[in-house]
Protein backbone atom coordinates (compact mmCIF):
# COMPACT_ATOMS: atom_id res chain seq x y z
CA UNK A 1 0.00 0.00 0.00
CA UNK A 2 1.99 3.52 -1.21
CA UNK A 3 1.31 6.41 0.67
CA UNK A 4 -1.13 7.54 -2.28
CA UNK A 5 -2.94 4.80 -1.67
CA UNK A 6 -3.54 5.72 2.09
CA UNK A 7 -4.28 9.13 1.18
CA UNK A 8 -7.12 7.95 -0.56
CA UNK A 9 -8.62 5.66 2.31
CA UNK A 10 -7.91 8.69 4.36
CA UNK A 11 -10.50 10.31 2.52
CA UNK A 12 -13.11 7.48 2.83
CA UNK A 13 -12.36 7.08 6.35
CA UNK A 14 -13.33 11.24 6.90
CA UNK A 15 -16.91 10.04 5.59
CA UNK A 16 -17.42 7.13 7.93
CA UNK A 17 -16.19 8.41 10.96
CA UNK A 18 -17.58 11.97 10.46
CA UNK A 19 -15.36 15.11 10.28
CA UNK A 20 -14.25 15.89 13.99
CA UNK A 21 -12.98 12.24 14.90
CA UNK A 22 -11.11 12.52 11.38
CA UNK A 23 -9.21 15.63 12.58
CA UNK A 24 -8.64 14.65 15.78
CA UNK A 25 -7.63 11.39 15.32
CA UNK A 26 -7.12 9.86 11.35
CA UNK A 27 -5.49 13.22 10.20
CA UNK A 28 -2.69 12.98 12.47
CA UNK A 29 -1.71 9.78 11.55
CA UNK A 30 1.73 9.35 9.34
CA UNK A 31 1.82 6.27 7.51
CA UNK A 32 4.94 5.01 7.53
CA UNK A 33 4.55 1.74 5.29
CA UNK A 34 2.56 -1.72 5.36
CA UNK A 35 3.73 -5.43 4.89
CA UNK A 36 2.43 -8.25 5.95
CA UNK A 37 -0.60 -7.66 6.63
CA UNK A 38 0.49 -5.00 9.05
CA UNK A 39 0.18 -1.44 8.03
CA UNK A 40 2.73 0.81 9.76
CA UNK A 41 1.92 4.66 11.44
CA UNK A 42 3.84 7.05 13.17
CA UNK A 43 1.94 9.12 16.44
CA UNK A 44 2.24 11.77 18.46
CA UNK A 45 1.70 9.47 21.99
CA UNK A 46 1.11 6.14 22.49
CA UNK A 47 -2.15 7.43 23.92
CA UNK A 48 -3.19 8.03 20.47
CA UNK A 49 -2.15 5.10 19.23
CA UNK A 50 -4.30 3.16 21.87
CA UNK A 51 -7.49 5.04 21.41
CA UNK A 52 -7.12 4.72 17.08
CA UNK A 53 -6.22 1.27 17.63
CA UNK A 54 -9.42 1.02 20.10
CA UNK A 55 -11.68 2.91 18.06
CA UNK A 56 -11.07 3.37 14.58
CA UNK A 57 -8.86 0.00 14.40
CA UNK A 58 -12.02 -1.88 12.35
CA UNK A 59 -13.07 0.77 9.70
CA UNK A 60 -9.21 1.92 8.61
CA UNK A 61 -8.80 -2.26 8.34
CA UNK A 62 -12.68 -1.99 6.35
CA UNK A 63 -11.76 0.81 4.18
CA UNK A 64 -7.97 -0.88 3.53
CA UNK A 65 -9.63 -4.09 2.27
CA UNK A 66 -12.05 -2.23 0.30
CA UNK A 67 -9.19 -0.35 -1.43
CA UNK A 68 -8.30 -3.48 -2.30
CA UNK A 69 -4.91 -4.16 0.65
CA UNK A 70 -5.04 -6.96 2.99
CA UNK A 71 -4.56 -5.19 6.08
CA UNK A 72 -5.20 -7.16 9.65
CA UNK A 73 -3.19 -5.33 11.84
CA UNK A 74 -2.09 -1.61 13.01
CA UNK A 75 0.91 -0.46 14.69
CA UNK A 76 1.42 1.98 15.71
CA UNK A 77 4.74 3.79 16.68
CA UNK A 78 5.12 7.35 19.22
CA UNK A 79 7.54 9.34 17.66
CA UNK A 80 9.76 10.40 20.40
CA UNK A 81 10.80 6.81 21.17
CA UNK A 82 9.78 5.30 17.54
CA UNK A 83 8.62 2.56 20.01
CA UNK A 84 6.07 0.51 18.61
CA UNK A 85 2.74 0.71 21.09
CA UNK A 86 2.14 -2.68 23.02
CA UNK A 87 -1.49 -2.64 22.52
CA UNK A 88 -2.67 -4.79 19.57
CA UNK A 89 -4.79 -3.48 17.58
CA UNK A 90 -8.56 -4.75 18.89
CA UNK A 91 -11.67 -3.10 18.65
CA UNK A 92 -12.75 -1.95 22.21
CA UNK A 93 -15.62 -4.92 22.47
CA UNK A 94 -12.76 -7.33 21.85
CA UNK A 95 -10.94 -5.96 24.52
CA UNK A 96 -8.87 -9.24 26.22
CA UNK A 97 -8.62 -9.99 29.92
CA UNK A 98 -5.47 -8.96 31.40
CA UNK A 99 -2.87 -12.45 31.43
CA UNK A 100 -3.59 -12.18 35.02
CA UNK A 101 -7.35 -12.75 35.13
CA UNK A 102 -8.00 -15.38 32.50
CA UNK A 103 -12.02 -15.06 31.84
CA UNK A 104 -12.19 -18.21 30.95
CA UNK A 105 -13.22 -22.00 32.95
CA UNK A 106 -14.11 -23.79 29.95
CA UNK A 107 -13.47 -23.01 26.20
CA UNK A 108 -16.25 -23.14 24.82
CA UNK A 109 -18.21 -21.04 27.30
CA UNK A 110 -20.78 -18.93 25.34
CA UNK A 111 -20.03 -15.53 27.10
CA UNK A 112 -18.68 -12.27 25.22
CA UNK A 113 -15.05 -10.45 26.45
CA UNK A 114 -14.78 -8.23 29.35
CA UNK A 115 -13.48 -4.74 29.05
CA UNK A 116 -10.72 -4.29 31.13
CA UNK A 117 -11.16 -0.83 32.17
CA UNK A 118 -14.45 -1.96 33.70
CA UNK A 119 -13.47 -3.13 37.09
CA UNK A 120 -15.25 -1.18 40.57
CA UNK A 121 -12.11 0.76 41.12
CA UNK A 122 -13.01 2.60 38.29
CA UNK A 123 -16.31 3.00 39.12
CA UNK A 124 -17.17 6.27 40.47
CA UNK A 125 -19.71 5.90 43.06
CA UNK A 126 -22.29 9.35 43.72
CA UNK A 127 -25.67 9.69 44.82
CA UNK A 128 -27.27 8.71 41.77
CA UNK A 129 -25.94 5.32 41.70
CA UNK A 130 -24.95 4.42 44.84
CA UNK A 131 -27.93 1.33 45.47
CA UNK A 132 -26.85 0.06 41.75
CA UNK A 133 -23.28 -0.29 43.10
CA UNK A 134 -24.12 -1.60 46.80
CA UNK A 135 -26.16 -4.28 45.09
CA UNK A 136 -23.75 -5.01 42.34
CA UNK A 137 -20.85 -5.27 45.08
CA UNK A 138 -22.99 -8.00 47.29
CA UNK A 139 -23.67 -10.09 44.21
CA UNK A 140 -19.55 -10.02 43.53
CA UNK A 141 -19.56 -10.99 46.70
CA UNK A 142 -20.61 -14.66 45.47
CA UNK A 143 -21.48 -16.39 48.82
CA UNK A 144 -24.97 -17.41 48.97
CA UNK A 145 -27.13 -15.89 46.46
CA UNK A 146 -29.65 -13.25 48.05
CA UNK A 147 -31.62 -11.73 45.66
CA UNK A 148 -31.93 -13.06 42.31
CA UNK A 149 -32.11 -12.19 39.33
CA UNK A 150 -30.19 -8.60 40.11
CA UNK A 151 -31.93 -6.33 37.68
CA UNK A 152 -30.03 -2.89 36.84
CA UNK A 153 -32.04 -0.15 34.53
CA UNK A 154 -31.35 3.05 33.61
CA UNK A 155 -30.39 5.39 30.50
CA UNK A 156 -28.15 5.11 28.11
CA UNK A 157 -24.45 5.72 29.22
CA UNK A 158 -24.94 5.84 33.20
CA UNK A 159 -22.75 2.65 33.58
CA UNK A 160 -25.28 -0.27 33.36
CA UNK A 161 -22.43 -2.48 30.82
CA UNK A 162 -19.72 -0.85 33.22
CA UNK A 163 -21.22 -2.71 36.79
CA UNK A 164 -22.10 -5.86 35.09
CA UNK A 165 -18.41 -6.42 33.89
CA UNK A 166 -17.03 -5.42 37.41
CA UNK A 167 -19.48 -7.88 38.88
CA UNK A 168 -17.89 -10.49 36.54
CA UNK A 169 -13.90 -9.68 36.95
CA UNK A 170 -14.48 -9.82 40.72
CA UNK A 171 -16.46 -12.73 40.49
CA UNK A 172 -13.51 -14.27 38.63
CA UNK A 173 -10.99 -13.38 40.82
CA UNK A 174 -12.51 -14.63 44.00
CA UNK A 175 -13.20 -18.05 42.19
CA UNK A 176 -11.33 -18.45 39.52
CA UNK A 177 -12.61 -21.36 38.48
CA UNK A 178 -16.51 -19.97 38.53
CA UNK A 179 -17.88 -20.25 35.62
CA UNK A 180 -19.39 -16.62 34.50
CA UNK A 181 -21.15 -15.75 31.48
CA UNK A 182 -21.61 -12.42 30.36
CA UNK A 183 -23.21 -11.51 27.00
CA UNK A 184 -25.70 -9.26 25.24
CA UNK A 185 -29.86 -10.06 25.08
CA UNK A 186 -28.47 -9.37 20.91
CA UNK A 187 -26.01 -12.09 21.27
CA UNK A 188 -28.25 -14.45 23.15
CA UNK A 189 -30.49 -14.17 19.87
CA UNK A 190 -27.71 -15.15 17.52
CA UNK A 191 -26.22 -17.79 19.23
CA UNK A 192 -30.21 -18.90 19.40
CA UNK A 193 -30.64 -18.76 16.27
CA UNK A 194 -27.39 -20.17 15.24
CA UNK A 195 -28.30 -22.99 17.44
CA UNK A 196 -31.57 -23.33 15.76
CA UNK A 197 -30.13 -23.23 12.41
CA UNK A 198 -27.58 -26.02 12.95
CA UNK A 199 -29.57 -28.00 14.77
CA UNK A 200 -27.55 -27.77 17.89
CA UNK A 201 -30.71 -27.03 20.10
CA UNK A 202 -29.57 -29.51 22.95
CA UNK A 203 -25.95 -27.98 23.25
CA UNK A 204 -27.30 -24.88 23.25
CA UNK A 205 -29.85 -25.22 26.40
CA UNK A 206 -26.81 -27.51 27.96
CA UNK A 207 -24.20 -25.04 27.39
CA UNK A 208 -26.36 -21.80 29.25
CA UNK A 209 -27.58 -24.28 31.66
CA UNK A 210 -24.45 -25.27 33.06
CA UNK A 211 -22.75 -21.76 33.97
CA UNK A 212 -22.76 -20.81 37.88
CA UNK A 213 -23.44 -16.85 36.87
CA UNK A 214 -25.32 -15.71 33.64
CA UNK A 215 -25.44 -12.36 32.61
CA UNK A 216 -27.38 -10.47 30.05
CA UNK A 217 -27.44 -7.16 28.99
CA UNK A 218 -29.70 -5.03 26.93
CA UNK A 219 -32.49 -7.63 27.78
CA UNK A 220 -35.10 -4.60 26.08
CA UNK A 221 -33.77 -5.83 22.93
CA UNK A 222 -35.86 -9.26 23.04
CA UNK A 223 -38.56 -7.87 23.50
CA UNK A 224 -41.16 -8.51 20.66
CA UNK A 225 -39.01 -11.63 19.40
CA UNK A 226 -41.18 -14.14 20.83
CA UNK A 227 -38.98 -17.58 20.61
CA UNK A 228 -35.68 -16.02 21.98
CA UNK A 229 -38.14 -14.51 24.71
CA UNK A 230 -39.09 -18.07 25.16
CA UNK A 231 -35.87 -19.71 24.92
CA UNK A 232 -34.35 -16.76 27.41
CA UNK A 233 -37.30 -17.93 30.29
CA UNK A 234 -36.74 -21.04 30.06
CA UNK A 235 -32.78 -20.37 30.51
CA UNK A 236 -33.63 -18.19 32.83
CA UNK A 237 -35.84 -20.25 34.99
CA UNK A 238 -33.41 -23.17 34.88
CA UNK A 239 -30.79 -21.16 36.53
CA UNK A 240 -32.89 -19.65 39.32
CA UNK A 241 -34.12 -22.95 40.28
CA UNK A 242 -30.79 -24.07 40.52
CA UNK A 243 -29.76 -21.01 42.63
CA UNK A 244 -27.38 -19.91 40.10
CA UNK A 245 -27.41 -15.99 40.28
CA UNK A 246 -28.62 -13.96 37.31
CA UNK A 247 -27.81 -10.85 36.43
CA UNK A 248 -29.90 -8.63 33.79
CA UNK A 249 -29.39 -4.91 32.45
CA UNK A 250 -32.03 -3.13 30.49
CA UNK A 251 -32.52 0.42 29.69
CA UNK A 252 -36.19 0.61 31.45
CA UNK A 253 -37.43 -1.36 34.25
CA UNK A 254 -39.44 -4.45 33.79
CA UNK A 255 -42.75 -3.45 33.40
CA UNK A 256 -41.75 -1.13 31.02
CA UNK A 257 -40.69 -3.01 28.74
CA UNK A 258 -43.20 -3.03 25.69
CA UNK A 259 -43.38 -6.78 24.22
CA UNK A 260 -41.95 -8.67 27.17
CA UNK A 261 -44.16 -11.29 27.87
CA UNK A 262 -46.24 -10.49 30.99
CA UNK A 263 -44.85 -13.56 32.61
CA UNK A 264 -40.95 -12.23 32.18
CA UNK A 265 -41.86 -9.15 33.78
CA UNK A 266 -42.78 -10.54 36.69
CA UNK A 267 -40.31 -13.04 36.71
CA UNK A 268 -37.82 -10.54 36.57
CA UNK A 269 -38.89 -8.52 39.34
CA UNK A 270 -38.78 -11.23 42.14
CA UNK A 271 -35.19 -10.41 42.70
CA UNK A 272 -33.58 -6.98 43.43
CA UNK A 273 -34.37 -4.34 40.92
CA UNK A 274 -32.30 -0.97 41.23
CA UNK A 275 -32.15 2.01 38.72
CA UNK A 276 -29.31 4.19 38.21
CA UNK A 277 -30.50 7.52 37.88
CA UNK A 278 -29.21 10.68 35.48
CA UNK A 279 -25.58 11.74 36.65
CA UNK A 280 -25.45 14.93 38.62
CA UNK A 281 -22.85 17.13 39.23
CA UNK A 282 -20.99 16.07 41.57
CA UNK A 283 -20.92 12.55 40.01
CA UNK A 284 -19.61 13.94 36.53
CA UNK A 285 -16.76 15.73 38.49
CA UNK A 286 -15.66 13.12 39.63
CA UNK A 287 -15.26 10.94 36.94
CA UNK A 288 -14.04 13.42 35.04
CA UNK A 289 -11.18 13.65 38.00
CA UNK A 290 -10.82 10.04 38.17
CA UNK A 291 -10.43 10.04 34.58
CA UNK A 292 -7.61 12.67 34.23
CA UNK A 293 -6.26 10.44 37.40
CA UNK A 294 -5.81 7.49 35.06
CA UNK A 295 -4.68 9.19 32.23
CA UNK A 296 -1.67 10.67 33.85
CA UNK A 297 -1.21 7.56 35.21
CA UNK A 298 -1.20 5.63 32.17
CA UNK A 299 0.19 7.85 29.33
CA UNK A 300 1.91 11.15 30.40
CA UNK A 301 1.71 14.41 32.62
CA UNK A 302 -1.24 16.56 32.16
CA UNK A 303 -1.54 20.82 32.40
CA UNK A 304 -5.42 21.33 33.14
CA UNK A 305 -6.08 24.94 34.30
CA UNK A 306 -8.63 25.30 37.20
CA UNK A 307 -12.42 25.10 36.47
CA UNK A 308 -12.24 23.38 33.43
CA UNK A 309 -12.83 20.47 34.51
CA UNK A 310 -15.89 22.11 36.70
CA UNK A 311 -17.02 23.51 33.40
CA UNK A 312 -17.34 20.09 31.81
CA UNK A 313 -19.45 18.74 34.60
CA UNK A 314 -21.91 21.09 34.16
CA UNK A 315 -22.36 21.80 30.40
CA UNK A 316 -21.88 18.03 29.45
CA UNK A 317 -24.94 15.69 29.63
CA UNK A 318 -25.58 13.08 31.86
CA UNK A 319 -24.53 10.17 29.63
CA UNK A 320 -21.13 8.91 30.70
CA UNK A 321 -20.01 8.26 27.76
CA UNK A 322 -20.61 11.45 26.16
CA UNK A 323 -18.15 13.01 28.68
CA UNK A 324 -15.70 10.45 28.04
CA UNK A 325 -15.75 11.57 24.50
CA UNK A 326 -15.25 15.09 25.03
CA UNK A 327 -12.09 14.07 27.77
CA UNK A 328 -10.84 11.88 24.78
CA UNK A 329 -10.79 14.97 22.83
CA UNK A 330 -8.95 17.30 25.58
CA UNK A 331 -6.47 14.66 25.64
CA UNK A 332 -5.59 13.88 22.20
CA UNK A 333 -5.65 18.27 21.81
CA UNK A 334 -3.35 18.50 25.17
CA UNK A 335 -0.76 16.16 23.79
CA UNK A 336 -0.71 18.02 19.94
CA UNK A 337 -0.38 21.55 21.62
CA UNK A 338 1.64 19.95 24.50
CA UNK A 339 1.10 23.05 26.79
CA UNK A 340 -2.06 23.81 29.43
CA UNK A 341 -5.42 23.44 28.49
CA UNK A 342 -7.10 26.56 28.71
CA UNK A 343 -11.18 27.35 29.43
CA UNK A 344 -10.84 28.91 26.52
CA UNK A 345 -8.82 26.06 24.53
CA UNK A 346 -11.66 23.73 25.96
CA UNK A 347 -14.32 25.44 24.95
CA UNK A 348 -12.81 26.13 21.41
CA UNK A 349 -12.19 22.61 21.02
CA UNK A 350 -15.10 21.02 22.27
CA UNK A 351 -17.98 23.48 20.72
CA UNK A 352 -19.61 20.61 18.80
CA UNK A 353 -20.20 18.62 21.72
CA UNK A 354 -21.12 21.66 24.10
CA UNK A 355 -23.58 22.50 21.63
CA UNK A 356 -25.43 18.89 21.26
CA UNK A 357 -25.71 18.50 24.82
CA UNK A 358 -26.60 22.21 25.80
CA UNK A 359 -29.34 20.85 28.30
CA UNK A 360 -31.79 22.74 26.44
CA UNK A 361 -33.62 24.32 29.96
CA UNK A 362 -36.23 27.02 28.19
CA UNK A 363 -36.33 30.45 29.62
CA UNK A 364 -40.21 29.61 30.70
CA UNK A 365 -38.91 26.95 32.94
CA UNK A 366 -36.73 29.01 34.20
CA UNK A 367 -39.15 31.73 34.72
CA UNK A 368 -41.66 29.31 35.96
CA UNK A 369 -39.17 27.81 38.19
CA UNK A 370 -37.96 30.74 39.84
CA UNK A 371 -42.04 32.03 40.35
CA UNK A 372 -42.62 28.95 42.31
CA UNK A 373 -39.64 28.82 44.39
CA UNK A 374 -40.41 32.60 45.61
CA UNK A 375 -43.67 32.30 45.75
CA UNK A 376 -44.40 35.35 43.30
CA UNK A 377 -46.58 35.28 40.57
CA UNK A 378 -45.31 35.57 36.45
CA UNK A 379 -47.04 38.59 35.81
CA UNK A 380 -44.92 40.51 38.70
CA UNK A 381 -41.95 38.69 37.11
CA UNK A 382 -42.60 40.70 34.33
CA UNK A 383 -44.18 44.12 35.64
CA UNK A 384 -42.25 47.03 36.15
CA UNK A 385 -42.36 46.39 39.79
CA UNK A 386 -39.26 47.31 41.68
CA UNK A 387 -39.77 46.02 45.04
CA UNK A 388 -36.79 43.91 46.91
CA UNK A 389 -39.36 40.90 47.25
CA UNK A 390 -39.97 41.04 43.21
CA UNK A 391 -36.91 42.33 41.74
CA UNK A 392 -34.16 39.69 43.73
CA UNK A 393 -36.11 36.84 41.96
CA UNK A 394 -36.39 38.32 38.93
CA UNK A 395 -32.53 38.93 39.29
CA UNK A 396 -32.01 35.30 39.72
CA UNK A 397 -34.03 34.27 37.02
CA UNK A 398 -32.14 36.25 34.70
CA UNK A 399 -28.76 35.56 36.03
CA UNK A 400 -30.13 31.51 35.63
CA UNK A 401 -31.17 32.11 32.09
CA UNK A 402 -27.73 33.80 31.35
CA UNK A 403 -25.93 30.51 32.89
CA UNK A 404 -28.34 27.46 32.07
CA UNK A 405 -29.23 28.45 28.19
CA UNK A 406 -27.34 30.28 25.27
CA UNK A 407 -29.85 33.33 25.20
CA UNK A 408 -27.99 37.36 24.76
CA UNK A 409 -28.33 39.65 27.32
CA UNK A 410 -30.88 41.63 25.01
CA UNK A 411 -33.01 38.21 24.10
CA UNK A 412 -33.13 37.81 27.97
CA UNK A 413 -34.34 41.47 28.30
CA UNK A 414 -36.87 41.32 26.10
CA UNK A 415 -38.52 38.33 27.44
CA UNK A 416 -38.51 39.92 30.89
CA UNK A 417 -41.37 42.67 29.84
CA UNK A 418 -38.92 44.18 27.22
CA UNK A 419 -35.82 45.32 29.50
CA UNK A 420 -32.65 46.96 27.81
CA UNK A 421 -30.10 44.68 27.75
CA UNK A 422 -28.15 46.43 30.67
CA UNK A 423 -30.58 45.85 32.99
CA UNK A 424 -29.67 42.04 32.37
CA UNK A 425 -25.95 42.48 33.12
CA UNK A 426 -26.54 44.31 35.78
CA UNK A 427 -28.73 41.75 37.36
CA UNK A 428 -25.92 38.61 36.10
CA UNK A 429 -23.57 40.72 38.01
CA UNK A 430 -25.64 41.58 41.41
CA UNK A 431 -26.35 38.44 41.71
CA UNK A 432 -22.94 36.76 41.46
CA UNK A 433 -21.81 39.32 43.62
CA UNK A 434 -24.28 38.50 46.64
CA UNK A 435 -23.40 34.86 46.15
CA UNK A 436 -20.41 35.65 47.18
CA UNK A 437 -21.76 37.46 50.30
CA UNK A 438 -24.81 35.93 51.27
CA UNK A 439 -25.03 32.33 51.69
CA UNK A 440 -29.25 32.45 51.54
CA UNK A 441 -28.84 33.46 47.84
CA UNK A 442 -26.00 30.99 46.83
CA UNK A 443 -28.13 28.35 48.30
CA UNK A 444 -31.17 29.73 46.34
CA UNK A 445 -29.22 29.57 43.03
CA UNK A 446 -27.67 26.28 43.62
CA UNK A 447 -31.17 24.74 43.91
CA UNK A 448 -32.76 26.53 41.38
CA UNK A 449 -29.97 25.47 39.10
CA UNK A 450 -30.33 21.47 40.14
CA UNK A 451 -34.18 21.79 39.93
CA UNK A 452 -33.52 23.03 36.39
CA UNK A 453 -31.21 20.74 35.67
CA UNK A 454 -32.92 17.53 36.45
P1 LIG B 1 -24.59 1.74 29.85
O1 LIG B 1 -24.29 0.28 29.72
O2 LIG B 1 -25.45 2.06 31.02
O3 LIG B 1 -25.11 2.34 28.57
P2 LIG B 1 -21.74 1.92 30.20
O4 LIG B 1 -21.57 1.01 31.35
O5 LIG B 1 -21.34 1.40 28.86
O6 LIG B 1 -23.23 2.49 30.13
O7 LIG B 1 -20.96 3.27 30.51
C1 LIG B 1 -20.59 4.19 29.50
C2 LIG B 1 -19.20 4.69 29.77
O8 LIG B 1 -19.20 5.51 30.92
C3 LIG B 1 -18.21 3.58 30.05
O9 LIG B 1 -16.98 3.88 29.46
C4 LIG B 1 -18.09 3.56 31.55
O10 LIG B 1 -16.83 3.14 32.00
C5 LIG B 1 -18.32 5.01 31.91
N1 LIG B 1 -18.99 5.16 33.22
C6 LIG B 1 -20.32 5.13 33.46
N2 LIG B 1 -20.57 5.32 34.76
C7 LIG B 1 -19.37 5.48 35.36
C8 LIG B 1 -18.96 5.73 36.72
N3 LIG B 1 -19.83 5.83 37.71
N4 LIG B 1 -17.63 5.84 36.96
C9 LIG B 1 -16.73 5.73 35.96
N5 LIG B 1 -17.05 5.52 34.67
C10 LIG B 1 -18.34 5.40 34.36
MG1 LIG C 1 -24.54 -1.00 28.13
Amino acid sequence: MTEDDWGHIRETLEETVGKNNYLTWIEPLDYLGSGDGVAQFQVKTTFMGDWVSRNFGDEIKRECFKAGHHVDRLDFVVESSKRATKTPATPKTQATAPAKKPMKAGPELPGAPLDKRFTFDRFVVGKPNELAHAASRRVAEGGPVTFNPLFLYGGVGLGKTHLMHAIAWELQERSPGLRVVYLSAEQFMYRFIQALRDKQMMDFKELFRSVDVLMVDDVQFIAGKDSTQDEFFHTFNALVDQGKQVIISADRAPGEIDGLEDRIKSRLQWGLVVDLHPTDYELRLGILQQKVENYRAQYQELQISDGVLEFLAHRISNNVRVLEGALTRLFAFASLVGREITLDMAQESLADILRQSDRKVTMDQIMRKTCDYYNVRMSDLLSPKRSRNIARPRQMAMWLSKTLTQRSYPEIGKRFGNRDHTTVIHAVRKIDELKAQDSQIAEDAELLRRMLEA
